[in-house]
């Protein structure tokens, strides 16, 4: 993520060259390497070499590059629409850059970026596709570092697809409605027979394919991805997690899903945040699953976004039952739920050979009446607890749980805020667990974990929660409920 503040000092554009000429001065290494990096383009080369050594040479040699073979004078560079001073010599590059400045001509100077007006990217060339790259002075390694990252993700047919897709824009700007539909046939495109096709070398199936795909005005029809965002570390979040997010026409999204998240979805797709948290509904859950079928019918993608795994109190089953009975496609993502996250955080071991052998995934709000929830039982037969939503009720997991017959001194393990970098662990009995709800610093959500495989977690960086056990006036602080 970029931080707030951090401006580009130098701001990237692409500049037209074509059949325009492009003076380099220099007749070394310095002026052979920006003439390789221009020789990429259709601008016309104009080297002024009066001594060009054997290299330079051979490069104009085989280029179409006008030499001018005469010592520097200003007047070779009229007319250009940009000039490297590449000769190694400070003078010379000087009065070179002086003179392009004079002329109204920007200037590079080769290593002395004081001089430069603009600054040449490290470059990926899939023609017409370019990617280049800048660092600001933070240095040629670095930039090559990236360059070559991004060339191995990129396909070496990308320029193809892109020129045919160049060849199709003005029909497709005739035949399909701005918006939706030509999005949807671009993305298809991109991603679809078209794009096989020219991998495949098949330029002119791919031609053929793509003509089909842009005839067959095929219905639009909605599609609804309910995605985990995982606990709220970014990079919890799955690649198709991540990829539907680059797709989504809109994103309707839970509070619990941090900003940077949300924020890692398509620029210009709809946010639509619904609330849910504690004591502010903002929208009940019969009108999210309205919300959710009426994008469906416009012919939206949708990502429903949701905090941890969408299947674990995610109320994902009454979005389904919703979008099956309106006939609108569905796929589910899963993301890392919270109870996995804290583990983590606690190097905490869910299962642990001859100690626990099964886990509960419950919530504490199920407690109501005089009868024993399943989970409770469970728990005393060794299951490791996972408890969501837990502290505001943490008093009467506790209470009926040792009532039940487990042993105060069972081990728990409390994560505020896990998988972010403001979490903060805590470690303790059962006995210690009811001390949670008068806790007002802890605003962000809780996992609470109960067993005998808590004690196998390391509990160097957690405190002990029994020093806040004698607490008392608890402050009602929002709190994550989904269910
Ligand atoms: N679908 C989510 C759970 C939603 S219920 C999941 O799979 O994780 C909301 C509860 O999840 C919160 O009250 C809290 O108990 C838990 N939770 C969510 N994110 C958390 C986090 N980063 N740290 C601790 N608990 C979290």
């Amino acid at each position: 993520m970029p931080q707030a503040n951090a401006k580009l000092n130098a701001f990237p554009v692409f500049m037209r060259v074509e059949g325009e000429a492009v003076a380099i001065v220099g007749c070394g290494e310095e002026a052979l390497a920006k003439a390789r990096l221009i020789g990429q383009s259709s601008a016309v080369l104009r080297i002024i070499a009066e001594d060009a050594e054997p290299d330079l040479l051979a490069f104009i040699a085989q280029n179409n590059v006008t030499r001018v073979a005469a010592s520097y004078d200003a007047s070779h560079l009229e007319g250009a629409v940009l000039v490297f001073a590449a000769s190694g010599d400070e003078a010379l590059d000087r009065r070179v850059a002086s003179d392009a400045r004079r002329l109204g001509i920007p200037v590079n100077a080769v290593d002395r970026p004081e001089l430069c007006d603009f600054f040449t990217p490290a470059l990926v060339n899939r023609a017409p596709v370019a990617i280049a790259i800048g660092t600001e002075g933070a240095g040629p390694v670095l930039a090559q570092m990236l360059r070559s990252r991004i060339d191995q993700m990129l396909s070496p047919s990308l320029g193809s697809l892109a020129a045919l897709a160049a060849s199709l824009r003005g029909a497709a700007e005739k035949l399909l409605p701005k918006g939706n539909a030509r999005r949807r046939f671009w993305n298809s495109f991109f991603q679809g027979a078209p794009a096989h096709a020219i991998e495949a070398g098949e330029l002119s199936r791919a031609h053929d394919v793509a003509v089909d795909l842009l005839l067959s005005n095929a219905p639009i029809s909605g599609h609804i991805a309910l995605v985990g965002a995982g606990p709220g570390a970014e990079d919890l979040l799955t690649l198709r997690a991540h990829r539907l997010l680059m797709e989504a026409d809109v994103i309707v999204h839970d509070a619990l899903v941090p900003e940077a998240v949300v924020a890692m979805g398509r620029r210009d797709a709809e946010r639509l945040p619904v609330g849910k948290r504690k004591g502010c509904h903002t929208k009940s859950q019969a009108e999210i699953n309205a919300l959710l079928v009426e994008l469906g019918r416009e012919g939206k993608r949708v990502v429903r976004l949701k905090s941890g795994d969408p299947l674990v109190f995610g109320r994902a089953g009454e979005e389904m039952a919703a979008l099956r009975d309106a006939g609108i496609a569905y796929e589910v993502v899963p993301g890392v739920t919270a109870a996995f996250a804290a583990a983590a955080d606690f190097e905490l071991p869910l299962t642990l050979r001859g100690v626990s052998s099964s886990m509960v995934f419950t919530t504490g709000h199920d407690l109501k009446g005089n009868s024993l929830p399943d989970w409770a039982r469970l728990a005393i037969s060794g299951a490791t607890v996972a408890v969501y939503m837990g502290r505001s009720v943490a008093a009467e997991v506790a209470g009926r749980l040792i009532e039940a017959g487990l042993s105060p001194d069972t081990a728990v393990a409390v994560v505020e805020n896990a998988s972010l970098a403001n979490r903060r662990r805590f470690h303790g009995t059962l006995a210690d667990l009811p001390s949670l709800e008068a806790r007002a610093d802890l605003t962000g959500p809780v996992m609470t974990i109960i067993g005998d495989a808590v004690a196998g977690a390391n509990f160097e960086r957690s405190e002990p929660l029994a020093a806040h056990r004698h607490e008392s006036a608890a402050t009602a602080v929002a709190e994550g409920v989904e269910q």
